[in-house]
């Protein structure tokens, strides 16, 4: 099978699995201008607690140290957004790609799929697939693979199915056709700087200062360190994640509901109130959130963050 075919035969795969979108950049060394950008990133303390950003930084940036013999990365695009929203204005509220089942699993479970459908049909492929996985720069490789701009959000957004999308990777040893990088139509618009109520995007965007924003607060800071007092009256209602820089952000507007089943609600939060949020007990979590990703707060982690908002 030649670079094209293989290349076709990829993306009708993806396509099949369901994937929203595929695109592929070759397996190289990003670049020393990127290396810059994230030491300075790092070195500004703005990955917060999150020390896992600094490890495995050379397999970061070179990810034939990840896949030996590495010649293709082809990103992927699984399609989250919901128009389902808390039933009460004024109750808790969590990012809506941790409604239903971790999309760690049932995404790498695709991609196993799709690899063992592409050795089946061209042979012996060495490769391997990640998914949110901190030793793969996912958004840098997925602008590259044409999947969409890096906005002032810094989330990657598409100018026909928006930002709500997980993104995931497989790095393999086979050549395969790279596609082209897209523009970036944020233009002049700067909705979500001035929407983020934590200031945690730059004001020239591009740059997202993790330390400030709800989504790290509320996620990655665990249960035993208190949510800074700068927080404090900004959290409009997240107590995990926050969606407020896509739901601004005019790119959305095309996005269509997902057809993942996986991905709804198990349980009813949706429709709780401010009162059923604060007498949760950790019965009713489990029953409401376990194999999501609210899962990863933790009972106590929910409840510091409920309770920060009184
Ligand atoms: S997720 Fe929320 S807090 Fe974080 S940058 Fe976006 S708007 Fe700001
Ligand atoms: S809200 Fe505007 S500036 Fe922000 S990412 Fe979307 S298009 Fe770009």
């Amino acid at each position: 099978m030649n670079k094209q075919q293989a290349t076709r035969l990829v993306k009708t795969l993806a396509r099949e699995a369901g994937f929203l979108h595929v695109g592929i950049s070759e397996a190289t060394y990003i670049g020393d201008s990127y290396r810059r950008k994230l030491d300075a990133w790092l070195n500004a303390g703005r990955h917060g607690r999150m020390s896992y950003l600094e490890n495995h930084k050379e397999k970061r940036l070179n990810p034939a140290l990840l896949v030996p013999g590495a010649r293709s990365i082809i990103s992927f695009a699984y399609n989250y957004y919901t128009t389902r929203k808390p039933l009460h204005r004024d109750a808790p509220k969590v990012a809506s790609y941790a409604y239903g089942k971790d999309y760690h699993y049932v995404i790498k479970d695709k991609l196993r799929q799709l690899l063992e459908a592409l050795r089946e049909r061209i042979g012996p492929i060495e490769g391997r697939y990640f998914v949110d996985s901190a030793p793969v720069l996912e958004r840098q490789w997925a602008a590259r693979s044409g999947l969409g701009w890096q906005g002032k959000n810094t989330l990657l957004i598409h100018p026909k199915y928006g930002s709500y999308v997980f993104l995931a990777e497989l790095i393999v040893d086979l050549p395969l056709l790279a596609d082209q990088p897209i523009k970036d139509y944020c233009g002049r618009c700067r909705r979500c700087i001035d929407a983020c109520p934590t200031g945690a995007i730059a004001q020239e965007g591009y740059l997202l200062d993790g330390s400030k924003c709800i989504s790290y607060a509320t996620i990655e800071l665990k249960h035993k360190h208190p949510i800074p007092d700068v927080f404090q009256g900004k959290m409009e209602q997240w107590v995990f994640g926050c969606d407020i820089c896509q739901e601004v952000c005019p790119w959305n507007r095309f996005s269509t509901p997902h057809q993942e089943p996986a991905f709804h609600p198990q349980g009813d939060f949706l429709s709780w109130t401010t009162e059923d949020w604060y007498e949760m007990v950790k019965p009713t979590f489990k029953q409401q959130f376990k194999g999501t990703p609210v899962e990863r707060a933790g009972f106590k982690g929910l409840r510091r963050n409920i309770v920060f908002l009184q």
